[in-house]
């Protein structure tokens, strides 16, 4: 299985994490179809670890993290993100144009895999993970690394009126205007809302990669794959 690697957990061997690709099809809203489970242990064994210690979430567009810390927690509760310091928990969320946004503590060894489409920015979700951090792990968030990996990019999310607004008077660093049209940039947005909860800007990698301009490569809810089709991001410590 190939993923998508990032430049900034390059340094630490003790951790994986990554990107899926288009091809492994991680569609959640169906977590027992014959497809997903194909991916999950495909996944897996690519991963080396056992799939009852690979985690999912029923991502609900909210903004709460799950903590896992042993292995009966392996059903699928509504969340969207998933953390641990525990080895061996590979941590999975699911994505056709939201946010993947993984992080990693190496001084803790803390992880946390969260999903953050429009709705979960406007939630500050991202700053919902850092505090999760301090307060469960004692993590600095001068510390905390984050890789932010490929979803709509700003090129191709026109959105409505009211989701321009709402990231006007939340996030205006989101929101833009082009040719008359209105846009939303869910990059500088997760980047934003990390910094104000004290990650370092260099400790923050954006992939930068539209996934509907390249949609060949990843799923895109926006470009056709609404009722299947959905790529991973996933971090674990070893
Ligand atoms: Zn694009």
């Amino acid at each position: 299985m190939n993923y998508l690697e990032f430049r900034i957990f390059k340094d630490y061997p003790e951790i994986a994490a990554g990107i899926t690709y288009r091809g492994d099809d991680f569609m959640h809203i169906d977590f027992h179809s014959e497809t997903f489970l194909d991916s999950k242990a495909k996944l897996a064994a690519e991963l080396g670890v056992l799939e009852r210690d690979v985690y999912f979430v029923n991502q609900v567009h909210e903004k709460e993290i799950r903590m896992i810390e042993s292995a009966s927690q392996n059903d699928i509760l509504s969340y969207d993100g998933l953390m641990t310091n525990c080895p061996e928990k590979l941590l999975v969320t699911c994505y056709a144009d939201c946010v993947p946004l993984l992080f990693y503590d190496p001084e803790k060894n803390v992880v946390a895999s969260v999903h953050s489409g429009w709705k979960g920015t406007i939630k500050k979700i991202g700053a919902e993970a850092v505090k999760k951090m301090q307060q469960e792990y004692g993590c600095h968030p001068s510390d905390i690394l984050v890789g932010i990996g490929p979803s709509i990019g700003p090129c191709c999310f026109e959105v409505g009126e009211d989701v321009y607004k709402e990231f006007e008077q939340k996030i205006p660093v989101g929101a833009f205007q082009d040719k008359g049209k209105l846009f939303v940039d869910l990059w500088n947005a997760n980047i934003e809302i990390l910094l104000a909860a004290g990650v370092k800007r260099e400790n923050i990698e954006c992939k930068g990669i539209c996934t509907c301009c390249h949609h060949d490569k990843y799923y895109s809810y926006r470009s056709g794959d609404k009722e299947a089709g959905r790529f991973a991001a996933f971090i674990m410590v070893k």
